[in-house]
């Protein structure tokens, strides 16, 4: 299939020229047709799978008819990261055509914002909190939006954001054209689809599991070990931008900072950053000043950067969902990715869960040449029986294995 098939605005096909799309992903191909017909649509699909331009495309197209300069589709996501990317979309897809977007999001003064939706924006990409803010002072009308999209709308509910949707959904025609995307599909997500969706089309993209291009794998460890093996790891293997992941925001700090020492060029991301050192981080990093990111869960939201060549789980993520898009920020679009986690014991249920999901055991691997000191992992020895690990080579305490985790963390 190709982009003309689908019709579009000459202006439109110039703007996925300049994107640099060739061919439509799986969920373009599915989507883009099912939303120019005016459908409601239920997305299943994570990031990295091309879903943003999917609903943009035809969204584009509508708006090329049509009043301008009055907002006729609102675009809600979770955090800030992400609506400045979909936002961005919009500005190159839509770049030669006289479609507006404005992004609306907290950390960052009001001002330029006002002065947007001022000016006047077809598009408004906005996080809920933000957005609530400028309904309540006034700023924005969205009495005209005829097309809502909910994106990463189980992360949304994840960080508590379904009070504000619903406060935002008062203000917005009930007579709409509705997007709802989510990576997973929680019986939350379910009956909020049921509740503001008319009559959709499902489009199931890889539901649940991490990107196909992504091979997994997972390394034993003791948690006193992490640091230098990270750093062998990074000795030994061949990669371009490496994304770290951290439990708290604390250990990101810290990671990076040790990293730093070591003279890798490394940046972190963490919620306690401000909205200009956060940017500039992003920015070091696509732009390759930075070869490596260390990130929380919630800092690398929406973390769009094609080259990642390793997502590596420092520390174990909390839920199958938090793995699944961690590791959906490598492997993007056509890309292939490595995703590398370090595992200690108490990680072994979340392993179990992770395999469940993937529909097959992870790969356990240890690094030749480094120095485990007494613990053996799995290619040295086998592990007891009765170990669930065992016949997939994990090294339990018993035998001298792996050592507790460290005591509970702060969250961030
Ligand atoms: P998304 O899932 O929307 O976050 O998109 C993931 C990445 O794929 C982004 O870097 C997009 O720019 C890229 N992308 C989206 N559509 C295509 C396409 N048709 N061909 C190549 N890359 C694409």
């Amino acid at each position: 299939m190709k982009f003309q098939d689908f019709s579009l605005d000459a202006r439109i096909e110039a703007g996925i020229h300049d994107a640099g799309y060739a061919t439509p992903t799986p969920i373009q191909e599915q989507g883009i047709p099912v939303v120019l017909q005016g459908r409601d649509m239920f997305g299943l699909a994570q990031t990295g799978t091309g879903k943003t331009a999917a609903f943009m495309l035809p969204i584009l197209q509508r708006l090329t008819r049509g009043p301008l300069r009055q907002t006729r589709v609102l675009i809600i996501a979770p955090t800030r990261e992400l609506a400045e990317q979909i936002h961005q979309t919009a500005v190159v897809l839509g770049r030669h055509t006289k479609i507006r977007s404005a992004a609306v999001y907290g950390g960052v003064g009001k001002g330029p914002q006002i002065a947007a939706l001022q000016r006047g924006t077809e598009i408004i990409v906005a996080c809920p909190g933000r957005l609530l803010d400028h309904i309540h002072a006034g700023d924005v009308d969205l009495s005209h939006i005829e097309v809502l999209v909910l994106d990463e709308a189980d992360r949304m509910l994840d960080m508590g954001f379904l009070p504000d949707i619903r406060r935002i959904l008062k203000h917005v025609p009930a007579q709409r054209q509705t997007m709802l995307f989510s990576a997973t599909m929680p019986p939350d997500i379910r009956s909020l689809a049921d509740s503001i969706l008319t009559d959709p089309a499902t489009v199931q993209v890889d539901v649940i599991a991490p990107a196909k291009t992504v091979s997994h794998a997972l390394y034993p460890v003791p948690e006193t070990l992490k640091g230098k093996l990270l750093h062998a790891l990074l000795e030994q293997t061949a990669t371009s931008r490496v994304l770290v992941f951290t439990r708290t925001k604390h250990r990101a700090k810290r990671l990076a900072q040790d990293l730093d020492k070591r003279g890798y060029r490394v940046a972190a991301l963490q919620g306690n950053l401000s909205q200009n050192r956060r940017q500039e981080a992003m920015d070091g990093f696509r732009g390759g000043k930075y070869d490596i990111m260390v990130a929380t869960d919630i800092a690398a939201r929406g973390i769009d950067v094609s080259l990642i060549s390793h997502v590596i789980n420092y520390d174990m993520p909390d839920t199958v969902d938090a793995y699944t898009h961690r590791i959906g920020r490598t492997g993007r679009a056509e890309a292939t990715g490595e995703a590398v986690t370090f595992a200690v014991q108490d990680d072994e249920p979340m392993v179990r869960d992770i395999e469940r999901v993937l529909g097959k055991p992870i790969e356990r691997r240890r690094l030749s040449g480094f120095d485990y000191g007494s613990f053996a992992p799995e290619s040295q020895q086998p592990a007891p029986k009765k170990s669930v690990y065992r016949s997939r080579g994990f090294h339990s305490q018993a035998r001298g294995g792996l050592p507790p985790a460290a005591p509970p963390l702060r969250r961030d």
